[in-house]
Parts: structure tokens; sequence; C-alpha cells
């Protein structure tokens, strides 16, 4: 596995595999990695000639009051994991190599329709720090197929979109969201819990699938199941932030669904000063609901412990 840090030597080292005519997998991440970035590997390993990751704590997608300084980070333990999984380049870039000008002369890049929505009403600008890293890394890397997790459905909904105006020698894979045991879906912010909370965090993925059991059985009042979702929430000790039945392609709330979708039925809620996320894909096909809850980790693992896992859908 190469391990490079500048974009010239990636640039470069890519040039040569394009040469050699291969297809190259991408796996953007912020590091820290566990299961969930093991399967977008194991994903691009299984459909490409060549595996690039890339582990960047990109700054512009954070607020002034987020998390940045205290993002996980354990660049050792990401390279095991990358080698482990066959990873053939390994890009850490510095946060000067990606903004050479400075962070605040860098030219934002926006998907404005889809970025104001959901999760970007409360971070705001963190979509357009994700389209403007992602647009470099994708000026970078060239053409390629990237893989990212349907966790971050909202993401995976805004990076099609650029790709489509931007980059269409570049594809979006949305894979799976992989889980824990009990359900709760990996995140390297998971780290941030403390063992009570980590108890009760669980209950997100319960009430999710509560709604979408009601869902399959018939009750399509989904206003009225996401009312009560969320009023049960805050009791277990969350902050809601939303917990929403959306359209999956305009990311509008829907009453009651009535075309056979896409839909996303989405959370975000807050923990003390944890921010947690998670979804189920949801469609209807002749009439009945079909939900996409992802992948439980057979074999629980910490973040620390990255093995990619077999792994039975729920
Ligand atoms: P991050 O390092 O959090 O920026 O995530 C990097 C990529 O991993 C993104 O495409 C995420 O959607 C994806 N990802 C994060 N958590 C999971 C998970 N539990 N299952 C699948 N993909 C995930």
């Amino acid at each position: 596995m190469k391990l490079i840090s500048h974009v010239e030597d990636l640039t470069s080292a890519l040039d040569d595999v394009r040469a050699s005519g291969k297809r190259i997998g991408f796996v953007p991440t912020m590091g820290y990695l566990h299961a969930g970035h093991a399967s977008l590997i194991a994903e691009a390993r299984a459909k490409n000639d060549a595996v690039v990751v890339s582990l960047f704590v990109n700054p512009t997608q954070f607020g002034a009051n987020e998390d940045l300084d205290r993002y996980p980070r354990d660049l050792e333990a990401d390279r095991l994991v990358c080698e482990k999984a066959g990873v053939d380049i390994l890009f850490y870039p510095s946060v000067e190599e990606m903004y050479p000008a400075g962070v605040d002369a860098t030219e934002t890049i926006s998907i404005p329709e889809m970025s104001n929505k959901l999760d970007g009403q409360f971070r705001t600008g963190h979509f357009d720090g994700v389209t403007t890293v992602m647009s470099k890394f994708f000026s970078i890397v060239g053409s390629c197929r990237c893989y990212m997790g349907m966790k971050d459905a909202q993401q995976v909904l805004i990076l099609q979109q650029l790709v489509a105006q931007s980059f269409g020698d570049c594809e979006i894979v949305a894979c799976p969201t992989i889980r824990d045991e009990g359900g709760l879906a990996l995140s390297s912010r998971n780290t941030y819990l403390t063992i009570d909370q980590r108890e009760i965090a669980l209950s997100l993925f319960a009430m999710l699938d509560n709604v979408a059991s009601a869902i399959e059985q018939g009750n399509i009042d989904v206003h009225t199941l996401c009312e009560h979702a969320r009023s049960t929430l805050e009791v277990a000790g969350f902050t809601i932030q939303y917990f929403d039945f959306v359209d999956r392609t305009t990311l509008d709330s829907v009453t009651t669904p009535r075309v056979s979708g896409p839909y996303l039925l989405c959370v975000a809620a807050l923990i003390g000063n944890t921010r947690l996320i998670d979804n189920f894909f949801i469609d209807f096909v002749d009439g009945r609901a079909t939900v996409d809850r992802g992948i439980v980790a057979t074999n629980m693992i910490s973040s620390q412990e990255n093995v990619a896992t077999e792994a039975p859908h729920v």
C-alpha cells in the first residue's frame, strides 16, 4: 500500500494506474475507521482494480461550535485497517495541501437546493464544506467510482447531484448502513458516548424500526407516527432535531405517502453534546412498503478493532 500525503504524488500515482487501464474505486473518509468504512472499502475492492482511501478531517464542513478539534484521529490504526483491506493508496493530505489558498480564501462549491434541508437546517454551511472538499477530491482523483454510506443519505443525494452537474466521469455508489448488534449505526462519533448514553442511543434504531414496522403493516399516517416517535425519544433523553418521513429525491416532508417513493425515514438527535443521525430507505412496491434497515455487523467491533465483517441483512 502506498502512503501519500501530497496531491501531486497522488495524481502521478493515479496516472500510472490509469495508464495500465485500471478502474479506480475511491473511498473518502474522515478516518478513525470502523466496520462501516471497511464495508465501503470491501465494496470498492470487489468492483475495481485499484482502491484509493482518503483520510481527511475537512475543516470547512464543521461549524464554529462543532467538534473539529476533538474529532477522533488515529492514523496508525487506520493504516492497518486499509492495509488489511487491500487498499492500494492511502491518501492523507494536510489542511494546507487541500486548501493551499487558505480555508477562508477558497471558493465554496454549493448545491443549494438540497443543502439547507434536514441536517443543513441544524449545521449551517456543513454541506457547502462537503461539496467544496469533494469537488477538490474529484478533480484530484479523476474518473472513479466513489463509495459512500447511506447512513449519510443527504450527503449521498447532494454528491450525486454534484457529480451529475460537474464530474461526469465519477459515479457515487451508495452502500448500506452498518450497525452494531443493538442496531446503533456505526459512527466515529460513537466514541464520544458514555456507556449510559450508548444504551439510550440504541432506542434511535428501535424507534425507526417501530415506525417502519407500522408502515410495513399498512399504517401510512407517517405524520402521526413521526410525532409519536419524536415525543417518545424526547422522554428517553434525546433532544430531537428532526424525526421525519421525506421524499428521497427532494428531502421535503411527506405526510401521507401515496406513491411508490422513494422515501427516507430519518432522524437527527442529540444525547448530551453528541449528535447522531440515522435513517431507513423506504419504497412501496405494489402498494407494500419495503424497508432497507441496513446491515448488522455480526461480530461487534469497537472503532479501534476494525475488521470487515460477514453481515446478514436485518
Ligand atoms: P466519515 O468518516 O464519517 O466522513 O464517513 C466516511 C464514509 O463512510 C461516508 O460515506 C459515510 O457515509 C460512510 N459511513 C460512515 N458510517 C457508516 C456506517 N455505519 N455504515 C456505512 N457507511 C458509513
